[in-house]
């Protein structure tokens, strides 16, 4: 179809969608009126006979009543199909005129016009075919009669052929009409599908606005190149004091912190773009901005599924939170602190009395435990100031951590052997590396000390040390009780002891590792744990090699 004959053909739509039922009906009876005129006025004679007039003025009277009940009636609240009244009206009158004279006859095939209009409307295809083959026989009725009367057949082939073509007709006109209304059922199906689409997305759109707006988390979705395109209200108050333009804080160069309040981090654009590229941050602890106004975060990401990807990223405020724990720490700093003046002068005096040589036996003895207790307690005090202010003093220095983990082995093999547990060391070469030997040496004894401690039914403790990769590691493998997977992580935490140690009696207060942690993390470097419950554990601490002074 040609753009023109498109144009005109949705002219007529639209026409026809905004006319009335009346004025449709008026259109669909206007050919036969038309025809039926035109004929008349073509041929006079033919109908001013005046043995054809009863039947002509009958025929006349019936199109009539079909033309004023088609204009008249409220066809709007009538049944739809009882408008097909008016093509069987226009039938009858066509049937009357026919055999009014026999010059009248070929007015029979003006029945295309009713019949099409049957074909097109009337609901059931079987009686629209029932009804376009038998009208035209009835309208020749008299003549099929007066052929086969006088044995002449063959004068009824024109009735026959006239039925068969308007059966053809409106054959063709049915399969026309069943396809189009097809598409018009399955289009209207389709835009009932949309709107319910549409009506449900507003409604979640709705929703998802109502609980963005309601959390007091603060929420913002970003694209694939981390550009926010949806911010809530809590968000915008997180970044409001630090004049963060709310809907594009694409060159915001917003500062953020590690949880110490003092290593700078990526910017906050940054952490939207870490996100965006699909890594998943998990309850990370961030501060925002610097001062008062700055609020400790803990961040959350999750990818968006879909070709369009971004992720949305949640900032919970906790702040008072951050704020109480440091308070606990400042406690257990000072309270600390304050216990080491006087134990260092306990310790000093136990020291001066024992020097004397006229001490007898069981003082000593009593004064030896007093001792070993005032170091422990002087011992557990260094460690919770040091794991609560992270302020372990760190010298690098071109080291051997070689000859480090062999020295820190021959100082447990004692204790190993007391506590039945068969100490191996593997250190081949020279280990070079920055660090502080010192506290090297102090993660060391942790680990030793702990895989000993923890491998109470005896068994092997192997202390390898190995260059692999650019790193110095330092692998300590114990056969002992294990770490289950849950508590894996959680051993570096302060204070954390795992459920078996808390439940056997073996001593210890959750502190070593974390301490161990922090001071691998100043060398650069890290500390992993690997372990199986029931069948032992392996801690390794990763350095970062230097080569020979
Ligand atoms: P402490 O040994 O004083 O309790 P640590 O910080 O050194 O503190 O260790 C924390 C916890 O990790 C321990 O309480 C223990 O539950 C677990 N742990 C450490 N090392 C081992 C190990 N080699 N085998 C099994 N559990 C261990």
């Amino acid at each position: 179809m040609s753009t023109g004959e498109q144009a005109i053909v949705r002219r007529a739509r639209r026409y026809l969608a905004h006319a009335g039922a009346r004025s449709r009906i008026a259109l669909w009876q206007l050919p036969t009126i038309i025809a039926v005129l035109l004929v008349a006025l073509a041929s006079p004679a033919s109908w001013a006979d005046p043995a054809a007039r009863p039947l002509v003025v009958a025929s006349i009277v019936v199109l009539g009543v079909a033309c004023v009940g088609a204009l008249a009636l409220p066809w709007d609240r009538l049944p739809d199909q009882l408008v097909l009244a008016v093509p069987v009206l226009d039938l009858v009158a066509l049937g009357l005129m026919r055999n009014a004279s026999a010059a009248l006859q070929g007015i029979a095939a003006l029945a295309i016009f009713p019949i099409i209009w049957i074909a097109a409307s009337m609901r059931s295809a079987l009686w629209a075919l029932l009804v376009s083959f038998t009208a035209p026989l009835v309208m020749t009725l008299p003549s099929l009669i007066q052929a086969f009367a006088h044995g002449t057949p063959a004068g009824a082939n024109s009735s026959i052929f006239l039925a068969v073509l308007l059966l053809a007709v409106a054959v063709a006109i049915r399969a026309a009409t069943t396809g189009l209304h097809l598409q018009e059922r399955e289009l209207r199906a389709q835009r009932a599908r949309l709107r319910r689409l549409l009506l449900e997305s507003q409604s979640t759109e709705r929703l998802l606005a109502a609980i963005l707006e309601a959390v007091s988390v603060g929420i913002v979705a970003v694209d694939s190149y981390g550009t926010p395109v949806r911010t809530n209200r809590r968000f915008r108050e997180l970044v409001s004091p630090f004049d963060l333009p709310a809907a594009a804080p694409v060159d915001a160069d917003l500062q953020l912190y590690a949880r110490d309040h003092r290593t700078p981090l990526a910017p906050l654009q940054q952490q939207l773009e870490r996100a965006a590229q699909g890594e998943r941050i998990d309850g990370e602890v961030m501060w925002l901005g610097e001062g008062s106004d700055s609020a400790a975060l803990s961040v959350s990401s999750r990818a968006v599924d879909g070709p369009r990807g971004g992720a949305v990223v949640a900032f919970a405020d906790v702040t008072a939170l951050a704020n109480a724990a440091e308070d606990k720490a400042e406690l257990v700093r000072t309270v600390a602190h304050e216990f080491r003046s006087p134990l260092t002068a306990v310790l000093g005096n136990v020291d001066l009395v024992l020097e004397s040589e006229s001490l007898a036996s069981d003082d000593r003895l009593r004064l030896d435990v007093a001792q070993r207790s005032a170091e422990r307690l002087l011992e557990l005090a260094t460690d919770l100031v040091a794991s609560s202010s992270h302020s372990v003093p760190i010298r690098l220095e071109h080291a051997d951590v070689g000859a480090v983990v062999s020295a820190r082995a021959e100082a447990a093999r004692l204790t190993a052997v007391a506590a039945g547990v068969q100490l191996a060391v593997e250190v081949g070469e020279p280990l070079w590396a920055r660090a502080d030997p010192l506290r090297v040496g102090q993660v060391i004894d942790n680990l030793l000390s702990n895989a000993i401690k923890y491998s109470p039914d005896g068994g092997t403790v192997t202390l390898r040390g190995a260059l692999k990769d650019g790193w110095i590691t330092v692998e300590v493998r114990d056969s002992g009780m294990g770490i289950p997977s849950h508590e894996r992580q959680r051993v570096f935490e302060r204070f954390f002891r795992t459920s078996q140690a808390r439940r056997s009696d073996i001593p210890g207060v959750g502190l070593g590792l974390a301490i161990s942690s922090w001071i691998a993390e100043r060398h650069g470097g890290g500390l992993a744990c690997e372990s199986q419950p029931g069948r032992g554990s392996v801690f390794t601490l990763t350095l970062p090699v230097a080569g020979p002074a």
